[in-house]
């Protein structure tokens, strides 16, 4: 369930992880608010007057919380959401495994499957805590100072939003990302099992250790894989 802290739209306070989230759900219910950027500009504010259309006779381009715009926004039902991307919608950490390897790349599905057997072989207890995650989510990411880029292989996505992750982040259940991931030697296990399947390894990132993250195809296509998400 998504929340809202304070007004979004025409004349609102705009909070940039309110537009966010505002921005999201237009999109997931078939509406163009421009980038999903947490700027609040005409084509959100548009994209705002044109979902209250559908209900109000004199749409405002403003969402308070608790009022009717929102609760209408914030509803996973109604006709004009897509079935197919609610499915994909909400926290994709808290998705079970099964799922978040649904949402990875058909080629990236075998081979982080292939990972996590090698790992439990070796005493590990793997698991992936990120597979796919939306473009609001990675922005949250990104100001918060978890991440460096607006845009990831994590966000790959076909152009009607069904999530198609080039990258998967890999961790063992019991360390997370504390020290005792190198101290037991998981990050170092990863890296070589992600190699045997020709998958890129964070770890080996001079500049930006990731150490739990792999991904299909080198750095170097991540403009290809954002233009073909349609992003
Ligand atoms: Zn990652």
């Amino acid at each position: 369930m998504s929340v809202l802290q304070a007004s979004v739209g025409n004349n609102g306070n705009n909070l940039d992880e309110d537009v966010l989230t505002v921005q999201s759900l237009l999109k997931s219910k078939g509406y163009d608010p421009g980038p999903v950027d947490g700027i609040c500009g005409s084509n959100t504010i548009a994209a705002i007057r044109k979902f209250q259309a559908t209900f109000l006779t004199q749409p405002d381009g403003l969402i308070e919380p608790g009022k009717k715009t929102w609760i209408r926004l914030s509803s996973t039902g109604g006709s004009n959401t897509t079935p197919d991307l609610v499915q994909w919608s909400g926290d994709s950490a808290k998705w079970s495994q099964e799922k978040k390897l649904a949402s990875l790349h058909p080629d990236l599905q075998p081979k982080v499957t292939k990972i996590l057997q090698a790992l439990s072989a070796r005493g590990f207890q793997p698991k992936i805590y990120y597979g796919w995650r939306s473009v609001a989510v990675q922005l949250q990411l990104y100001f918060q100072g978890n991440s460096k880029v607006k845009f990831s292989f994590h966000n790959a996505q076909k152009p009607d939003g069904t999530p198609i992750s080039y990258a998967a982040d890999i961790v063992d259940d019991r360390f997370g990302w504390s020290p005792g991931a190198e101290k037991s030697g998981f990050w170092k296990a990863l890296g070589e099992e992600a190699k045997t399947q020709s998958l890129t390894w964070g770890g080996d990132w001079v500049n930006f250790r990731d150490w739990a993250h792999v991904q299909l195809v080198p750095n170097s296509e991540l403009a290809r894989v954002k233009q073909e998400s349609g992003l």
